[in-house]
């Protein structure tokens, strides 16, 4: 019979299911689909997923392994979970077994049961309820206790222990069983009614924005909220999710980083109270498994995440809302390389519900989006507390002597500031002291062994530090090219800024944020707390602190380093220069005082920068989508990226040769396709291996796909995996 065999999706790097046997104590079970069962593979026990019965063909083989346990009642997943994680496999071309496991917290992966915390309680028996209590005359504490229980019914150990009564009081009783113990799941208790009445007054742009979206709550538009920093897009999003959670649905709210949550989080409470809660890394696997199963159960309106919570289940979803969509950090970088956002837009689609895309600085695609009619275009051109979008200073850096990065006239501008009691930001996004070490006998440069790439030098604590594979290594004492001692450091970082700021400001304090700083937990609230007393201060930063961030005091963001960035070799290095430039801007005179934004640059003609000193991003974003559609690059095409790596590079390069000859013979290879490569990737040596790529261009997603999938069946063919190890990137966002 065929019911006797199912398949089951494992976790692991290979295409195709896995099928089993159920032994006979399951054989009248109806297996659901989303079932999390419990599976040996190889010499492991893992979490595998039911998926289907398995044909009948296949069931003539009898070597299959018998499954151990079933793990769930219910699936926990629903059907539209389970339809995106299928879609989700197909258009990234990742094992579905993998992609599904993403869809679960890390307990559950690991087969814990899907319950809340358990507390232990005590409920008094039949015994306890007659028990003659004078025969306590020795027993003060336990006569103390079941009388409290007898009073107050079942209570827990917690409570218990408030009044006095300690475990072993109460294991006594049990002993007698006087008492018994209970194990309950607390959920979180569904409150109602917390919020605030305190409102706003909506600005005409905010209120303008509401009235379209409300129209179309229930429709599955996508809106692309196009507001400048500080113009209250958060607002915006805030009063649309109110409507839909008094109707009984819940949001889904993404950030792109975690240092956002606390103030989304804050800003959320505000309007909902405790039916929020916040999904992301710094949580413990039990804290990240309450909110998932909160959500999974409607027990919160609002659940706010960084990338990885597009997969929460909910049960009632009403809308999901990408904060900051230009964002990198939504697409994953390595293994499943999703894009949250389009994971989100897919969700949405699959949930005939609205999507909000929400950014100071939208990304190309969903510009183009916009521009194209797809999506509903909503711009908030003015700051929502009436101050004015900061002023752009380039300042022309051509026979200035710098000191430390900074020309006089930056330093001058800074003091002043400083003596007008405001904060001051300057703006580096290169952590650590210097970019290298050199000799300064030899010239030799510290790069780093496993990367083609300088290793950074630090002072906290004195190491060099590479940046693309963690390697860290002692200071030299002697060069080891020349033996001299002698070294220049070379470049500039946020570490070597505080310094040299310390002293020069000495009366003032200096913050440095960025991740080096702020690794700790709590370092960045805590940074964050400082910043709000509003005493007059400089930070000094990466783009952490280009993120979201509401800074009222600040009033003068220096951009140190203008140019880089703006001679990158990937065709997206112009949009993300933009996007940075104008989102640390933002956090320039967001309230009551003017801001002002000074560039330091060599090249003020050039011009990407003359667009960017008009501080007018729609405009230099329209262009790049013009420059974008004139040479078809996407989003005019799609691209997908195979990428190879190995310990040698011409094995690398080989291996995509191969991949690509294979697709010419069996004619996938179609005429409208563009391939370009194999080439070296940007950085060809990282971290010990060599990489090389192939990008395949076409204005037709549905042969790019095709043509995946093709390659995709190729590339898992067994005999490919030993010496290369190989990636297929969909709508790649990094050359590097
Ligand atoms: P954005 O998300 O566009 O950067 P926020 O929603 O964070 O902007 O709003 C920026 C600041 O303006 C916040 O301090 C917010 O409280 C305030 N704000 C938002 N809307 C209004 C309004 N209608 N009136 C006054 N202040 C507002
Ligand atoms: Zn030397
Ligand atoms: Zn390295």
């Amino acid at each position: 019979m065929s019911g006797d065999l199912i398949d089951v999706l494992i976790p692991v790097p290979l295409l195709e299911n896995f099928t089993y046997k159920v032994p006979k104590e399951y054989k009248n079970k109806k297996f659901k689909k989303g079932l999390r069962l419990k599976v040996p593979f190889g010499n492991r026990i893992v979490t595998g997923i039911f998926w289907a019965y398995s044909d009948s063909i296949k069931s003539k083989r009898a070597s299959y392994k018998y499954i151990k346990e079933i793990l769930d009642e219910d699936p926990l997943l629903d059907e539209t979970l389970l339809d995106l994680a299928d879609w989700a496999s197909r258009y990234y071309h990742y094992p579905l077994g993998e992609v599904i496991s993403y869809f679960f917290p890390p307990t559950l992966r690991k087969g814990a049961e899907a319950r809340f915390r358990r507390s232990t309680y005590w409920k008094v028996t039949d015994k306890g309820d007659f028990f003659d209590l004078s025969i306590f005359k020795r027993a003060p504490k336990q006569r103390e206790a079941l009388e409290l229980l007898r009073e107050r019914g079942d209570m827990s150990q917690q409570s218990l222990k408030a009044y006095g009564i300690s475990a072993p009081i109460l294991n006594n009783l049990a002993k007698k069983e006087l008492i018994k113990k209970l194990s309950i799941e607390q959920a979180p208790i569904k409150s109602v009614g917390s919020e605030t009445t305190e409102q706003k007054k909506l600005t005409r742009e905010q209120r303008e924005s509401i009235e379209v979206i409300s129209k179309e709550l229930s429709s599955n538009k996508i809106f692309l909220i196009n507001g400048v920093t500080g113009s209250g897009k958060t607002e915006v999003y805030l009063r649309c999710i109110k409507q839909l959670v008094d109707q009984g649905k819940q949001a889904l709210v993404l950030i792109p980083e975690i240092g956002l949550a606390p103030q989304a989080e804050r800003r959320f409470k505000e309007m909902f109270g405790d039916r929020v809660a916040s999904f992301h890394s710094a949580k413990n696997e039990r804290e990240r498994l309450d909110v998932w199963l909160g959500a999974q159960r409607g027990l919160y309106d609002i659940v706010i995440g960084t990338r990885s919570s597009v997969f929460i289940p909910m049960k009632n979803l009403g809308v999901i809302v990408v904060d900051e969509e230009h964002d990198a950090s939504f697409k994953q970088a390595d293994r499943f390389r999703y894009s949250a956002r389009d994971i989100a837009l897919y969700r949405a689609k699959l949930n005939r519900i609205p999507t909000l895309l929400a950014s100071a600085t939208p990304s190309v695609e969903s510009m183009s989006n916009a521009l194209n009619g797809k999506y509903k275009l909503l711009t908030l051109k003015h700051r929502a507390t009436g101050a004015d979008l900061p002023t752009f200073i380039p300042l022309d850096l051509k026979g200035k002597v710098l000191e430390e990065g900074f020309s006089e006239q930056l330093l001058e501008e800074i003091s002043n500031e400083l003596n007008k009691k405001n904060q001051v930001l300057v703006f580096l996004n290169r952590r650590g002291f210097a970019c290298s070490l050199i000799c300064k006998s030899c010239g030799w440069v510290s790069y780093c062994d496993r990367c083609d790439a300088h290793m950074t030098l630090h002072s906290n604590p004195i190491q060099l530090h590479c940046h693309h594979c963690e390697h860290k290594k002692p200071l030299y004492t002697e060069c080891p090219s020349c033996k001299h001692n002698e070294f220049e450091s070379y470049g500039l970082g946020t570490e070597r800024i505080e310094t040299y700021l310390k002293k020069k400001f000495n009366q003032f304090p200096v913050l440095r944020i960025d991740s080096d700083s702020t690794r700790k937990k709590n370092a960045f609230t805590n940074y964050l707390k400082v910043i709000e007393e509003g005493e007059p201060l400089i930070l000094v930063g990466t783009q952490m602190l280009a993120k979201g961030h509401h800074f009222p005091d600040v009033t003068l963001v220096a951009i140190l380093d203008a140019d880089s960035g703006i001679f990158s070799a990937d065709f997206r290095g112009s949009e993300r220069v933009a996007q940075l430039i104008t989102q640390v801007s933002g956090r320039a005179g967001r309230e009551k005082k003017p801001g002002k934004v000074i560039l330091q640059t060599y090249c003020q003609e050039h011009p990407q920068m003359e667009e960017l000193l008009k501080g007018d991003y729609e405009s230099f974003v329209k262009k790049i989508i013009k420059d974008r559609a004139s040479t078809k690059s996407p989003p005019f095409s799609f691209q997908i990226k195979l990428q190879a790596e190995s310990f040698n590079g011409l094995q690398s390069r080989d291996f995509l040769v191969t991949c690509l000859d294979y697709l010419n013979n069996t004619q996938h290879l179609s005429k409208g396709m563009k391939t370009i490569g194999p080439l070296p990737s940007l950085m060809e040596k990282k971290s010990g291996v060599y990489r090389w790529e192939v990008s395949f261009f076409s204005s037709s997603r549905k042969s790019l796909h095709n043509l995946a999938d093709h390659l995709q069946s190729f590339l898992y063919l067994p005999k490919q995996t030993r010496k290369v190890r190989w990636s297929i990137d969909v709508d790649p966002i990094s050359t590097v």
